[in-house]
């Protein structure tokens, strides 16, 4: 079954202590479809200025992902830059040029419109519930979101939390949600606002799915080296989703894998600058991942 993705496309200039790269290729729904593009069909929902790069139109195609929700318009793509600390864990933002996405109104193609599995990637709430209102009765709906969106979006994005099956944020978001220091107590909190499997992401730490079938703590995969761990989160909701919508039989029975699959898939998004290492992953080499992960767990 396919995946349609909504998000941000991006051109992302990243610096961390030892390089820096301009103009990348990037945003949320870049990384995600991407990331799901290995498990199966993906429809991308975005819009790009005039400027964006032909050869990252190539890209996407490589990946057999489908571009006729991909919106060109007149003006600049949005543009994101960031710099990492030396412990590449803290992140300061230093632009976010919204371009393009500033009068961005996402229309579905008709195609599109009853596409399976949802996820409405990092962007801004208003714009998920625009997608949302156009799908026909979607079979799974998954939401991440941003500490931006809880500052400025909040009413629109617990307006969100009602329509969707799955939430995806990280611990930092969690906290500012709930107000909760305890991530259990967290989760509990957030199931009240809406969604039947809350998900929380700890970087190098692993995750947390919370659903009716209790809870499943996913590792990270070890990795000793980061060189750029952006949009790791996006391609670890991504490779999920794409697993999900690939797997056969009940959902409940396929989410551990899924979420190992989405681990696995983020490690080889650190271990290069944007898409670099992610565009270069194997079946071969994720399944070898999940096998070393398989192991690092059982007891
Ligand atoms: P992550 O590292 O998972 O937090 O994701 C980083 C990605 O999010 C980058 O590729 C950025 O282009 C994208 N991004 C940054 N700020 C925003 C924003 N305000 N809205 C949507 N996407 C964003």
């Amino acid at each position: 079954m396919s995946v349609l993705v909504v998000g941000s496309t991006a051109l992302d200039s990243i610096k961390t202590p030892s390089r820096e790269n301009s103009r990348l290729l990037g945003g949320s729904a870049s990384h995600a479809a991407v990331a799901a593009s290995f498990f199966g069909p993906v429809k991308l929902v975005g819009i790009v200025g005039e400027d964006f790069p032909k050869r990252y139109v190539r890209l996407y195609r490589r990946h057999g992902i489908d571009l006729e929700g991909l919106q060109t318009a007149p003006g600049k793509t949005f543009h994101w830059a960031g710099e990492y600390e030396v412990n590449m864990n803290n992140r300061r933002t230093l632009t976010t040029e919204l371009g393009v996405f500033e009068t961005f109104s996402p229309n579905l193609p008709a195609a599109y419109q009853q596409t399976p599995f949802v996820l409405l990637a990092n962007i801004a709430p208003a714009l998920q519930h625009h997608v949302l209102d156009q799908m026909r009765r979607p079979r799974f709906v998954i939401a991440d979101t941003m500490d931006l969106w809880l500052n400025i979006a909040l009413p629109d994005l617990l307006k969100l939390l009602r329509r969707i099956d799955a939430f995806v944020l990280n611990d930092g978001e969690a906290h500012q949600l709930t107000k909760e220091d305890n991530v259990f107590a967290a989760l509990r909190k957030i199931h009240k606002l809406g969604p039947k499997y809350v998900i929380i992401k700890k970087g190098s730490h692993g995750s947390i799915l919370s659903g009716p079938n209790g809870f499943f703590l996913a590792p990270a995969y070890p990795l000793r080296k980061v060189v750029d761990p952006t949009g790791a989160g996006d391609t670890f909701v991504g490779a999920m989703t794409g697993y999900l919508a690939g797997a056969r039989g009940p959902l409940d029975a396929n989410l551990r894998r899924a979420i190992i699959h989405g681990s696995v898939v983020a490690s080889f998004c650190c271990e290069g600058f944007g898409l670099m290492r992610t565009t270069r992953v194997t079946h071969e080499t994720i399944d070898r991942r999940v096998k070393e992960l398989e192991k690092l767990v059982r007891f």
